[in-house]
Parts: structure tokens; C-alpha cells; sequence
């Protein structure tokens, strides 16, 4: 499958380089308005493929996005210390309508991946800017979250965390919901396994695991900037669920009709994924504190979009 990825910063490239390195597409191609960084980033990518997966590497105008089947949308500005996502929205969704229109004309049939922040709002824009069904048009939301919340959860119960399942929900920043209540391990609920292991999952390691995985964006940002290998590796897998038509569950921003009480929103919840892009939505078992966190969650980005449409 060829992958198209708009913007070529951080978040576009390690996505490329990560595509790349899992043998995930046939083509990438990268556009940014920054032509020289996007023919720098196909240059230095493809120096990775011998030791990779055989894939075509390119980078052009709008126009090389021709035959698509998924577009990332990593085009953006960054988000500077101490700046909340949300703040980031308007300088983003100015530079996200110039760029759907583009996307649209040369490839119509492609599923939209949306990685730029605030994403849940982004997701928003470019499912209304580009009028494509909410399905096609994807945001990573916490997609990355609850990777994070699963590494945590697995290093402090010394197992995989590919055998570790938990969901964060809700917006992809500050008010994000981890589901403690439904996590499991193998098939069991975590409290159970953790009392057979011997392992304290008390309120302090919940508190520490819980601000691990909240902050983790923030802490990252001081030290280096930006983050951008988990994203990029989370989009990676992303784009594999839909080229295989996987049905992954993964936790998605997705145009909601109705979400924790709250309509219309994109936000994340459980989804499947498969080649027609978001199949299915499931409905996460919660208890009742954290029904309440999910809707606060989403009521607060039903709120921040306001004004925008
Ligand atoms: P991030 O860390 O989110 O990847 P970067 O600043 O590294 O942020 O990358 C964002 C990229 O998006 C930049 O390379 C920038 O040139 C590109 N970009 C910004 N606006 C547009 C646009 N209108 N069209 C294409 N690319 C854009």
C-alpha cells in the first residue's frame, strides 16, 4: 500500500521511518511546505531500506500523493513548552484547511490519519473540511496513551506488555481517563493477577503510573522538544491494522454521534479497525467515577471546539 505523509517534522518522519522499518508499505511519500526538508527526509529514509523492508521512498508536491490508500496528516506547529494542546488549535486548524482541499483533489480514495494537535479537535476539522464519513477519518487520539499506560502497568507487574490491556479514553491530553476498572492481564482483571503476583497496585501506584502516562508528553517536551518515535511507531501500527484489514482494537479519535453523554465529538473510545477504516466502536465497561471523568473528558472538548463551526 502506498502511504502519503503531510509534513515531514518530527512526527511525519518517524512515522515514515517506522513504516519503513516494519515493512508496512510499499511507497511513502512525504509533502511539507518545506520542500527541502521533505526531499531530506525520503533521502535519509530510504538509506534505511537495506536494512529494512524493500519500499519506494518519495517526496514531492500534492500532486505525488496520486494513488494513496492512507494519508497521515502530520503538518503543523509545534507545541512549545509548557503550551497546552488546545491552545495550539487555531494555528493549526488554519494550516489543516489548506491542506485537506489539496489531499482531497489527488487522493480522494484514501483514509485520513490525523496525528496533529490538539487531535481530537484536528480530527474534527478534517473530517467537516474534507466530507469524508467519520470512519475514513481517524486521529490517533489515544492511541499512544494507552501504550504508554500499558508499559507502565507491565513494568511494575514484570510481565509483557503485549499481555497487559488497558484503555485510556477521552481527550488526548490533560483530562485523559485511564480505565483502571478494566484493565486486564492475559484474560484476567488486574487486581486478581496482581494479588497472585504479590504485586501492591495501591492508590500511590496508581497516582504514579496515572501522572507517568499524563504527563509523559510534557516530560518528554522539556527534555527534547517534542516527541515524536511512540507517535510514530503508534502510527506505523495503525496503518498496518488498515492495510491488512487487521479489526484491531485500538484506542481512536473518532467523529462520535453520541459519547458519555455528550454528542457529536470527536474523541476516543475502543475502536476496530480494519480496511474501510473505523468499523466498529466498542463501549468500554467503566465504573461509575471514571463514566464521570470520560464525560467531563468530552464535554471539555465539545467546548473547546466551539465557535469553530
Ligand atoms: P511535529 O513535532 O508535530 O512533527 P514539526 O514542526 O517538526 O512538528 O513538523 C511539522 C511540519 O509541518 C513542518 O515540517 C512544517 O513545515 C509542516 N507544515 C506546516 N504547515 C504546512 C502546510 N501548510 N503544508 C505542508 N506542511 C506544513
Amino acid at each position: 500500500m502506498k502511504v502519503g505523509i503531510v509534513g515531514a517534522g518530527m512526527v511525519g518522519s518517524a512515522a515514515g521511518f517506522a513504516i519503513v522499518m516494519r515493512g508496512v508499505a510499499s511507497e511513502v511519500v512525504f509533502v511539507d511546505r518545506n520542500a527541502a526538508l521533505a526531499q531530506a527526509q525520503r533521502e535519509d529514509i530510504h538509506h534505511a531500506v537495506p536494512f529494512a523492508q524493500s519500499c519506494k521512498l518519495g517526496a514531492g508536491g500534492y500532486e505525488s500523493l496520486q494513488g494513496a490508500g492512507v494519508v497521515i496528516l502530520a503538518a503543523g506547529v509545534a507545541q512549545k513548552p509548557g503550551e497546552s494542546r488546545l491552545s495550539l488549535l487555531s494555528r493549526n486548524a488554519e494550516v489543516f484547511s489548506e491542506v485537506i482541499s489539496q489531499v482531497r483533489t489527488y487522493a480522494p480514495d484514501a483514509i485520513l490519519i490525523v496525528a496533529s494537535n490538539p487531535v481530537d479537535i484536528m480530527t474534527e476539522v478534517a473530517q467537516r473540511a474534507s466530507g469524508l464519513p467519520p470512519e475514513r477519518v481517524i486521529g490517533t487520539g489515544t492511541l499512544l496513551d494507552s501504550a504508554r499506560f500499558r508499559a507502565l502497568l507491565a513494568g511494575h507487574l514484570g510481565i509483557a506488555a503485549h499481555s497487559v490491556h488497558g484503555f485510556v479514553l477521552g481527550e488526548h491530553g490533560d483530562s485523559e481517563v485511564l480505565a483502571w476498572s478494566s484493565a486486564r492481564v492475559g484474560a484476567e482483571p488486574l487486581d486478581r493477577i496482581a494479588a497472585q503476583l504479590g504485586v501492591d497496585i495501591t492508590e500511590s501506584v496508581r497516582a504514579k503510573i496515572d501522572e507517568g502516562v499524563r504527563r509523559a508528553a510534557y516530560r518528554i517536551i522539556e527534555g527534547k522538544g517534542a516527541t515524536w518515535y511512540g507517535i510514530g511507531a503508534g502510527l506505523a501500527r495503525l496503518v498496518l491494522a488498515i492495510r491488512d484489514d487487521q479489526r484491531a482494537v485500538l484506542t481512536l479519535s473518532v467523529r462520535t454521534p453520541h459519547v458519555a453523554g455528550v454528542d457529536d465529538v470527536a474523541v476516543s473510545l475502543p475502536r476496530v479497525v480494519g480496511a474501510a477504516g473505523v468499523v466498529s466502536t466498542l463501549i468500554p465497561s467503566l465504573d461509575p467515577p471514571e463514566w464521570e471523568a470520560l464525560h467531563r473528558s468530552t464535554a471539555l472538548l465539545k467546548e473547546s471546539a466551539k465557535g469553530l463551526w
